[in-house]
């Protein structure tokens, strides 16, 4: 099971092109793929498109330095899937409670958009990162290509089970589906998603995960 590709991963060539040309401006980064943020063992497993180049693509935890973080991190943290301080840094000491974080695609792409062909060939690790979470309860997708990549992973119908804000699918067997807007500055910018917005999605997934202890 290959849950994190390799950090010279080459199975996407126009995200390694991009990725050779980071290293050589910007050394000091991660420039690599950001691996799962989190426990195999949690109960929460939050979706993301993939990173950014400024933020996790620099940082190399997801959402971390990422404008998306900023309102990521402190609804987690409101809702107690995380304790510490979110800042921005992958050694600020924040620690995620029950949850976990990952990226459909797993390489940063040029302008945020992913491929259909690099989303697909990048599949397999969300697959096996899923299948590795005997615990999993409910995954939270982040934006419409993260929530058809997670149907489709689940080799679920996308008709049946469409985007949108707050629809939430409880399957017979397996994690309840919960989807959001993107966090992304774009989508908070222009009111698309509001706070209030992004809390009541974790409303619904707190109630389908009880707060333990
Ligand atoms: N950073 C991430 O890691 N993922 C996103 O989807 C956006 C920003």
């Amino acid at each position: 099971m290959a849950t994190e590709p390799e950090r010279d991963c080459p199975l996407c060539p126009r995200l390694v092109a991009f990725r050779e040309t980071w290293r050589a401006a910007e050394p000091t980064w991660h420039n690599a793929p950001v691996p799962t943020f989190g426990s195999l063992d949690a109960g929460l497993l939050v979706v993301g498109l993939a990173p950014g180049v400024r933020g996790a693509n620099r940082t190399g935890r997801p959402f971390t330095g990422d404008y998306a973080g900023d309102l990521l991190y402190r609804t987690l943290l409101d809702f107690g899937f995380a304790t510490g301080t979110y800042d921005a840094r992958p050694d600020d000491g924040l620690t995620l409670v029950d949850a976990a974080i990952t990226n459909a695609v797993r390489c940063v792409p040029p302008e945020n958009k992913p491929t259909t062909v690099e989303i697909k060939t990048c599949r397999p690790f969300l697959i096996d990162t899923i299948a590795a979470m005997p615990k999993l309860t409910v995954i939270l997708s982040l934006g419409k290509i993260a929530h058809d990549s997670v149907i489709t992973t689940l080799g679920l119908k996308r008709s049946a089970m469409p985007f949108g804000h707050a629809a939430a699918y409880d399957l017979d067997a397996g994690p309840a589906l919960v989807s959001s807007y993107h966090c992304s500055r774009y989508n908070t910018n222009t009111g698309r998603l509001t706070e209030p917005m992004f809390r009541a999605v974790f409303e619904a997934i707190r109630a389908r995960l009880p707060a333990q202890g």
